[in-house]
């Protein structure tokens, strides 16, 4: 019997909680096949390179891009992960989108094309639905955009064997019988002596004196609240709307397009899929490829039904790998997010911009004994699973000091780095931290050459 990953499913360098998580229960992981070369497909034009992120041959090019990534990367590590709204250019950055950034930052349009396809990857969103700020908040949370990105040394370096659910599954059994599947809650109703009484779907019932809700914060909105969240808190949970993703898998008799020296990663630039990469099972079955449709690509196909997708999907592959191969899968099977009641959508919330600046503060603030977690409210790794762990202790250990069993200071401690994962350096190299921005370039030439002006007049006039 096979599985597949309809979810979260890769893990990387520095996400030390889900590392420390998976090696608790007896998880184990295997590599992303990265081996051969991966493909950008731009306007029916492939080029083929090593790694993840497609490198840039002409040279005016790769020093706008490299000024862009450089530029969001220093942006972002001045953005606080604990307090975002406290950044010097927090309410500048906040009333702009991440379209407007790009607009302004990119010299060419194949960088902005470039800078797009990160940010709709990142947070299924497109750029003009996104606060830069709130962008730059979930690159310094993520490590940084080349952490984020790239799949050796990066967020999807590796997957679970036997699949990433084996993490909720095996935390379950040990919890047993407490854990109720099957049972949204519906309302939260706080009592005279102070409890909680929680009522679900089915109409049971259950008493608590703390309350952790890891509800992803959009769907909040709908369970009834008695006594009512706070003025903030229920206008935050109708502005962070849930990104919108169908990850699909298609199935091969052979993973052929190994074969061509492709390792199965495709960066597209137009058609429904945004991302693909192999997903081959280490021992070589069940040869797939995973693509990502995501933002308004994974809109636009909604009105259509899963056959219909399968082949769209298909020739997209056929057409970006340059392999007829592609036609003819074994099996396809997908998983639209946005029709999930229980997620609204995934991998996370994105922020609209004003709303960081002026509702930021109230994501993980207590409402009495009610506690928030879920990824959103995480500070490292938010969107992910690492950021799920993150936040779900950290409500957890808030709750304890609550109680009086927990230190308050020692509520959201740093995790150890995992001696077994090696997070190289991942980031711009000296050069490219060295190299001029296009901008800078044009001025120094134009000053280069108006000295040069000045001095061939001054010898000859
Ligand atoms: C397609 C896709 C790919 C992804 N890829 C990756 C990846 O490769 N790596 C990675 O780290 N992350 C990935 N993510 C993101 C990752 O899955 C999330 O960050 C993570 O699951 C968030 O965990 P959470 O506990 O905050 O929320 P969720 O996992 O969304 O859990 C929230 C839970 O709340 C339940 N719920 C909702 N409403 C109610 C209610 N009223 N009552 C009771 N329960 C309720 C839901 O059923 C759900 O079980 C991906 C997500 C998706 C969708």
């Amino acid at each position: 019997m096979g599985y597949t990953d309809f979810g979260g499913a890769y893990v990387g360098p520095t996400q030390n909680r889900v590392l420390r998580l998976a090696k608790e229960l007896g998880l184990t992981f295997y590599y992303v096949n990265e081996k051969e070369l991966s493909i950008d497909y731009r306007k029916g034009k492939r080029r083929m390179y090593q790694g993840t992120i497609p490198p840039v041959w002409n040279p005016l090019v790769l020093l706008d891009l490299n000024n862009v990534m450089r530029e969001v990367d220093a942006f972002a590590k001045l953005v606080p992960v604990d307090a975002p709204w406290s950044a010097e250019r927090a309410v500048e950055w906040d009333s702009m989108t991440v379209k407007e950034y790009i607009s302004k930052a990119c010299w060419f349009s194949c960088t902005a094309s470039v800078m797009r396809l990160a940010v709709s990857s990142l947070l299924t969103s497109e750029p003009h639905e996104l606060s830069f700020l709130s962008f730059l908040w979930y690159i310094h949370s993520g490590q940084g955009i080349l952490r984020m990105a790239n799949i050796t040394n990066g967020a999807q370096e590796r997957k679970f064997v036997g699949g990433a659910q084996q993490l909720s599954e095996r935390m379950a059994e040990r919890l047993g019988t407490r854990v109720k599947l099957s049972q949204p809650c519906i309302r939260v109703e706080q009592t005279q002596n102070g409890d909680y009484i929680i009522t679900t779907k089915n109409n049971d019932h259950y008493r608590a004196n703390h309350i952790i809700s890891a509800v992803p914060q959009a769907l909040l909105n709908r369970i009834e609240f008695i006594p009512t969240l706070p003025p903030l808190k229920i206008q935050l949970i109708q502005r962070i709307p849930m990104g919108s993703i169908i990850k699909t898998m298609t199935f091969y008799k052979t993973a052929f397009w190994r074969d061509y020296g492709c390792c199965g990663s495709v960066i597209s630039h137009n058609g429904p899929v945004v991302y693909c990469i192999d997903d081959t099972k280490p021992d070589g079955s069940f040869p797939c490829i995973m693509g990502f449709v995501v933002a308004d690509r994974a809109r636009e196909l909604c009105g259509t039904t899963p056959e219909e997708r399968k082949k769209t999907i298909c020739k997209h592959y056929v057409e970006s790998f340059g392999m007829k191969e592609f036609m003819h899968p074994v099996n396809y099977a997908e998983k639209n997010w946005m029709e999930e009641e229980y997620s609204g959508g995934c991998y996370t919330s994105g922020m609209p911009p004003g709303v960081l600046t002026k509702y930021g503060r109230v994501l993980r603030e207590p409402f009495g004994d009610i506690y928030f977690a879920g990824t959103e409210s995480a500070t490292y790794w938010s969107g992910y699973m690492e950021g799920a762990i993150q936040a779900g202790e950290r409500a957890a250990r808030e709750v304890l000091a609550a109680m009086g069993t927990e230190n308050p200071s020692n509520i959201d401690p740093i995790e150890p780095a995992d001696a077994d994962v090696s997070d190289t350096f991942i980031g711009p190299s000296r050069l490219e931290l060295m190299l001029p921005s296009l901008g800078a370039l044009l001025t120094l030439s134009s000053i280069g050459g108006a000295v040069i002006a000045c001095a061939v007049a001054y010898k000859y006039i």
